[in-house]
């Protein structure tokens, strides 16, 4: 929006800058043309002065010049009329007449006297007396001119001519008529008068040095305008000269004239005259510069005032929106009468009509919820009196008897005008306030939940460390307890012994009597083992019919065989002793094998692989005793690595293959999925489960590899059952630890390109203990972004913790056998079952029920919202190339 703005106001600025240049330019262009008028009419002034003056000089010489001839003219006429009163004038008396005529100061050289045209008399006569004789009438020169006089009867003036004595003159012819005897007027001859030009021009002022004008003369011979130029120069006639006739006796000349040096004069003055125009030139911009800034600013100042209203209605309009979207209630009142003012939406929160009309205290008061009442009225009055602010949360109760939640803020202010006035809105705070009490409700639910939560953890914790049915502790419990164990052993601080226990003839007591009866001898043969230890001592139960005690002691002087043998002794004897099961008799027995640290080749780690050794030697030596661990047993490890071996060749030989254990929606019993289970084909022993023999490969690090081909092998079997008309909808595969925690897995999964959703990985609880880094939730979030549903297997074995286990979000959570199997006969287990399915719901996991070895369990599990099942009751493993019948086969009953 900034830039916006900016750049109408940019684009404003130039309209603004152009128009007040515009003023400047107009104003310039005016003071220019003013200042060039000026400067030409003063030229034309000068101009025409300076002609004047050059006429009134012209005129002067041409008065100059008319004065001087006509001055001899009259002397020559008044010669002429001496001749005709005397036409018999003799030289002698003619020298003495002319030279009494010449003694003024004239230009006349001499005059020649010719009767009957023959120039007969002449004076001076000195220098002239060539021309006495001349006869003009045949001299070719003077012929044309003395007829013109003769015929003209007039004076005729002609020149300048060379003079034969040299020099030049005018000649003045006069025609000379005399009265004859009759009277009768007859040609007497010629009077000429040589007019020295030289002599003319000094006395006219030509010649002068001080002459301020250039003169030309034109019209020899008197021709006047368009004669030919007998004085001064040519280039005066082409400039525009000023011209004046000389009027002659007998004809004109003219005189064109220019001031010396031509026309183009300085002007005098000029300087003073650019002076001044420049002056008035800043008297006239100045302020029309300034104006022009002025009338900027003033446009600037009218622009802005209007950007600003247009911005004052815009925001008032913004306003008025935001107030009415925001259902937000104004009113005001009149400290000193009380008088309130409310808009539109103040009385529709109170519920009055929206009628504009007057409103006051009671209106208001009338509306407060009785519990609010006082209080509400109490802020109020606190807000007049004494803080000038108000703020108020109360109830209103409408008329329709329902309950409005209302905030309500104020504050007095007081203009100069008017009395003293608080402003204040209110809103509907309802929806807030009911939130807030629900969250309020939902945070009670919710620590109720977490302590929920936390008692199941609890008991799963308790479950996961101690067997149901006798409250022993379990394999698991055993373990820790062993490993505890190995590390206090290493650093010197204490031996053990383990006794591992093994009942006879429980299997047949539970086979004929049943599970009940089974379950009755596994918790009498608890007690018994309770009874047998010292306090001190560590129970377990850690298989169906196998127990461990394990004896911890700090010296191998604790320890002795003997006592050890005792125990075993006295173990053995009171298993034996009969029990009641539900009137019958019972007898059981026992078998002990015994391992201790203080055997010589004593390994804290392997005291219970010892105590097994031992205790299958027991059993084979004949029921009811005890064996101890030794030399000779140790040579049975050996087996264990022939095992190690011969699994490395059976995984060169590609004997460990996947069966698949179908798994069932718990509503529709229809297949939803597979489990792959590593078996291996063994050539000579047969088909070998896990059990025989995932510990030593799990000691020979091969597990991975297991891993990695049962997953080869079913993605592969996916498509081959596809390829056979079976859509298996997926397949789940178990991973070890090691395995996902190697970093190379990822990039080995994406390069097989699994179909998103087919395959699932299973990840025991046990990964999860104690693994709390981010490395692992990355490694489980990347699978799922490669499309492999993660599940949870074995969940409620191990203690890992429940939220720890959620916050991985798996798809699935497979509850292990141990918890699902008790669930036909315990009330309260089956309740912990149905609480994890719950809790796994309302987090969108799944659940699927291992271990389902009876239809009960099923239905029960059913019942529970359980979503998937997998057991022995519905199925068992099979190989690959089964599962199509099994499948048939089932859809065909379902079918029928
Ligand atoms: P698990 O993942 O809990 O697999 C289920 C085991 O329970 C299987 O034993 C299965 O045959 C058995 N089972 C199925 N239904 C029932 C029933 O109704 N009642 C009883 N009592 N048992 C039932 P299996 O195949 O012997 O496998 C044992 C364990 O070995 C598996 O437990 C799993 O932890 C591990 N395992 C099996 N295959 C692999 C594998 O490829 N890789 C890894 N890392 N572990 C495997
Ligand atoms: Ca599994
Ligand atoms: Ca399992």
């Amino acid at each position: 929006m900034g830039g916006l703005s900016d750049q109408k106001s940019n684009r404003r600025g130039l309209r603004r800058i152009r128009a007040s240049h515009l003023h400047l330019l107009l104003a310039t262009i005016v003071v220019v043309a003013a200042a060039i008028f000026a400067l030409h009419q003063n030229q034309n002034v000068f101009d025409q002065k300076l002609r004047s003056d050059v006429l009134s000089k012209a005129s002067l010489v041409r008065a100059k010049l008319e004065g001087s001839i006509n001055a001899n003219i009259q002397l020559v006429r008044g010669l002429v009329a001496s001749i005709e009163t005397n036409p018999q004038i003799e030289q002698a008396e003619f020298s003495e007449l002319v030279g009494s005529l010449l003694t003024q100061e004239l230009q006349i050289r001499h005059i020649a006297a010719a009767p009957d045209l023959v120039v007969k008399l002449i004076h001076p006569i000195e220098g002239n007396e060539r021309a006495v004789g001349l006869d003009y009438r045949t001299s070719e020169s003077q012929r044309g001119a003395v007829f013109q006089a003769r015929n003209s009867g007039g004076l005729v003036l002609a020149g300048p001519v060379d003079l034969v004595q040299g020099g030049q003159g005018f000649i003045g012819r006069f025609p000379v008529f005399s009265r004859n005897a009759m009277g009768v007027r007859e040609f007497w001859g010629i009077v000429s008068a040589i007019v020295d030009v030289e002599q003319l021009y000094r006395q006219s002022g030509l010649l002068d040095d001080d002459l301020a004008i250039e003169i030309a003369i034109v019209g020899r011979n008197a021709a006047g305008g368009r004669g030919e130029r007998f004085f001064g120069a040519e280039s005066v006639l082409g400039d525009n000269p000023v011209t004046v006739d000389v009027l002659l006796p007998s004809g004109t000349w003219q005189i064109a004239a220019r001031p010396k040096g031509g026309w183009d004069q300085p002007i005098p003055g000029r300087g003073q005259l650019y002076a001044w125009l420049l002056a008035a030139a800043l008297l006239v911009l100045g302020p029309t510069f300034i104006m022009g800034r002025l009338m900027d600013e003033r446009q600037r100042n009218i622009a802005d005032m209007r950007e600003r209203k247009l911005e004052l209605e815009r925001l008032s309009r913004r306003l008025r929106l935001a107030v009415q979207a925001s259902r937000i209630g104004i009113w005001e009142m009149d400290v000193q009468n009380g008088e309130l003012i409310w808009d539109d939406r103040m009385n529709e929160l109170y519920g009055y009509p929206q009628d504009a009309g007057i409103r006051n205290y009671p209106f208001w008061a009338r509306r407060l919820h009785p519990d609010d009442k006082v209080r509400a009225e109490a802020d109020f009055s606190a807000a007049m009196r004494e803080t000038g602010r108000y703020h108020s949360d109360y109830r209103l109760i409408l008329d329709d008897g329902s309950i409005r939640h209302v905030r309500a803020i104020g504050s007095v202010f007081q203009d100069e005008t008017a009395p003293p006035r608080i402003v204040g809105v209110n809103w509907d705070v309802t929806e807030d306030v009911e939130r807030a009490e629900a969250l309020n409700m939902a945070v009670l639910l919710s620590e109720a939940r977490n302590a929920e939560l936390e008692s199941i953890r609890e008991r799963i914790e308790f479950n996961a460390l101690h067997d149901s049915l006798t409250g022993l502790p379990n394999r698991r419990y055993l373990d820790e307890t062993i490993a505890e164990h190995a590390k206090a052993f290493a650093e010197g601080r204490e031996v053990a012994a383990i006794l591992q226990i093994d009942l006879d003839r429980f299997k047949e007591i539970n086979d004929t009597l049943g599970h009940a009866a089974g379950d009755a001898m596994l918790v009498h043969a608890a007690n018994v083992l309770r009874q047998a230890v010292w306090p001190t001592d560590f129970v377990a139960r850690v298989g169906g019919d196998e127990f461990v005690v394990v004896r911890r002691a700090r010296n191998a002087a604790l320890l002795s065989a003997e006592s050890l043998a005792d125990l075993a002794a006295t173990i053995i004897v009171k298993l034996q002793e009969p029990t009641l099961y539900e009137e019958h008799e019972c007898r059981i027995g026992g078998s002990v094998g015994i391992a201790a640290d203080t055997d010589t080749i004593a390994d804290a780690t392997r005291l219970l692989v010892n105590a097994d050794i031992a205790l299958y030697r027991a059993k084979r030596n004949g029921r009811n005793c005890f064996q101890f661990f030794s030399e000779e047993l140790q040579a049975e490890i050996i087996t264990t690595k022939q095992i190690a071996d011969d699994i490395r060749s059976g995984l060169e030989r590609g004997e460990f293959v996947p069966h698949y254990q179908p798994q069932f929606d718990a509503q529709t019993f229809e297949i939803i999925g597979v489990e792959a289970l590593a078996r291996w084909e063994h050539p000579q022993k047969g088909l070998l489960g896990p059990a025989y023999f995932l510990k030593v490969a799990e000691e020979l690090d091969v597990v991975q590899e297991i891993d990695s081909r049962m997953l080869e092998a079913t993605v592969a079997q996916l498509g081959v059952w596809e390829l056979q008309g079976l859509r298996v909808p997926q397949a789940s595969v178990n991973v070890s630890a090691r395995r996902l925690h190697n970093a190379d897995l990822l990039a080995g999964l994406r390069k097989m390109q699994i179909e998103p959703r087919r395959i699932a990985f299973e990840l025991v609880e046990s990964i999860f203990l104690d693994e709390h880094d981010d490395r692992l939730m990355a490694h489980v979030d990347e699978l799922k972004s490669i499309g492999i549903d993660v599940e949870i297997d074995d969940f409620g074995t191990g203690y890992a913790s429940i939220v720890s286990l959620l916050k991985l979000k798996p798809q699935r959570l497979k509850i292990d056998r141990q918890l699902v199997q008790p669930i036909v006969g315990s009330l309260a287990q089956r309740q912990l079952l149905g609480s994890i399915i719950e809790m796994g719901h309302s987090l969108g996991i799944q659940v699927l029920a291992e271990g389902v070895e009876t239809m009960e369990h099923a239905h029960i599990l059913q019942r529970l919202g359980c979503d998937a099942l997998q057991g022995y009751a519905l199925a068992r493993p099979m190989p690959a190339r089964e599962l199509i019948g099994f499948a048939n086969e089932r859809r065909l009953r379902k079918a029928s």
